[in-house]
């Protein structure tokens, strides 16, 4: 089996795919080494063991919404798309979602995955409740109202089998989608955080060269105000791809038409792939205040990094409390980088990346590729000795680690 990117082949000796969580607890009770596979779309070796694989699509998949609660319970399993389309059916949403809805819900939340908003927490922050088979195979429902709630939701895979979540719904909301072109860099330093907050959702793209940023997405609600000028950009008269020489076709509607939440927040349809994988991807997250001095420092490697990249992404989270989200009390930007399938190229480059952000407290993507030496997790994380703690306690024999985990968990720093 390999990832998405096709980057990574696993290295599991065998796959299960239980058809009760009865039989997962069972596999996991008596695995010397189990982990779970969403959807594959990590590009790091966060999901890989050389033990046992447990694929979770052959569970019952459920998806029951609690309106009285206002809450959706899904099994970990299922796709943000399906679960958007379920939702959407009955006039319901949830707050927000990544690029793509092709990702499973368990294993985008584990990896603090995110989508963008200076006032939207990350996929995560919808969790009200929590499933998990652990290392002894006891099946645990923990809410917000116990302490290893805020450890196991973003867990980075290490505390558990995520069998199903319970996470907050809203009534159905439209939206509609706009692309600025050319938006000057002068500009976009100087303002920000007014341009990031224009809106529900902003990003911005860009490989870093050049004055002018080529394109800004902006996601509206209908209840925002109306956008202003935006410091000399240019509203788009076609669709666009974030990627100039793509066909905007498997992008979601822009232009200001309005439509519902499910097919504007993402940037890809769900009826498409975005694309075929020939990707590679690395993102670093680091409190908005320093956002203007580490796009400037990212500018200055830009001759180095734009050989390497398709396009990057900019884009701006708000804190949680969940111990190794990589918002944890702090409100976010996140640089992101799409990578050319240069693995080599790419592990050459980031260290140097990395350093140049170092100074902001920057915390790497769980599910993308970084150099786990690079970082202090003990410094950046407050409650990660916390972490690490429940992780022995839970699983002492390191049934859920793997050598990424390992790196990060139990390095002397
Ligand atoms: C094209 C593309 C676009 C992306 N866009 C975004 C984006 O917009 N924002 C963003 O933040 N990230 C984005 N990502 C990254 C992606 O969201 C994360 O890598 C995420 O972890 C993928 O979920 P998955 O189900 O594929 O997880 P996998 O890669 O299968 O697994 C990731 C981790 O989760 C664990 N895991 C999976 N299922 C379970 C479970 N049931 N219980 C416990 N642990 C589990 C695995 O063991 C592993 O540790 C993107 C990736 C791709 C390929």
């Amino acid at each position: 089996m390999k990832n998405w990117a096709g980057n990574l082949e696993y290295s599991s000796a065998e796959v299960h795919r239980p058809t009760s969580v009865g039989a997962l607890q069972e596999l996991v009770a008596n695995a010397a080494k189990v982990k779970a596979l969403g959807s594959r779309h990590s590009f790091n070796t966060v999901a890989d063991t050389d033990g046992t694989h447990l694929l979770l699509d052959a569970l019952p998949q459920e998806i029951v919404l609690d309106k009285e609660k206002g809450t959706v319970k899904v099994s970990g399993g299922i796709s943000y798309g399906a679960l958007g389309r379920a939702l959407e059916d009955q006039g319901y949403a949830i707050h927000n979602l990544a690029s793509l809805p092709h990702i499973s819900v368990a294993g985008a939340i584990q990896t603090g995955t995110h989508g963008s908003g200076v006032n939207n927490p990350s996929l995560a922050g919808a969790v009200v409740s929590i499933d998990l088979v652990r290392a002894s195979g006891e099946l645990v429902t923990l809410t917000a109202d116990d302490d290893e709630f805020r450890a196991s939701v973003v867990g980075i895979g290490a505390l558990g089998i995520v069998t199903g979540l319970e996470l907050a719904i809203q009534p159905t909301f439209q939206a509609r989608q706009r692309v600025l072109t050319g938006l000057s860099w002068n500009e976009a330093l100087a303002n920000f955080q007014e341009i990031a907050s224009s809106a529900y959702s902003v990003s911005f793209f860009t490989n870093f060269t050049g004055d002018t940023i080529p394109q800004v997405w902006i996601k509206a609600l209908e209840t925002d105000a109306p956008l202003a000028d935006m410091f000399g950009a240019i509203p788009a008269t076609v669709a666009m791809h974030p990627l100039p020489d793509m066909s905007a076709e498997n992008c979601t509607e822009q232009l200001d038409v309005a439509g519902p939440w499910l097919d504007r927040l993402p940037h890809f349809r769900h009826e498409f792939t975005p694309s075929n994988g020939e990707e590679l991807q690395s993102e670093f997250l680091l409190p908005l205040d320093h956002a203007p001095a580490a796009l400037r420092a990212v500018r200055n490697l830009a001759g180095k990094l734009a050989p390497l990249l398709f396009i990057s992404e900019i884009r701006t989270i708000a804190a949680d409390d969940f111990w190794l989200s990589p918002f944890y009390e702090q409100q976010s930007v996140a640089l992101h980088f799409t990578w050319k399938p240069l693995q080599s190229e790419v592990e050459e480059i980031l260290p140097e990346l990395e350093e140049a952000l170092r100074p902001f407290g920057t915390r790497p993507h769980w599910g993308k590729l970084f150099t786990p030496d690079q970082y202090d997790f003990a410094a950046l994380y407050p409650r990660f000795e916390d972490f690490r703690k429940l992780v022995l306690a839970h699983d002492p024999s390191g049934k859920f680690s793997n050598a990424l985990l390992n790196g990060i968990l139990h390095r002397d720093s």
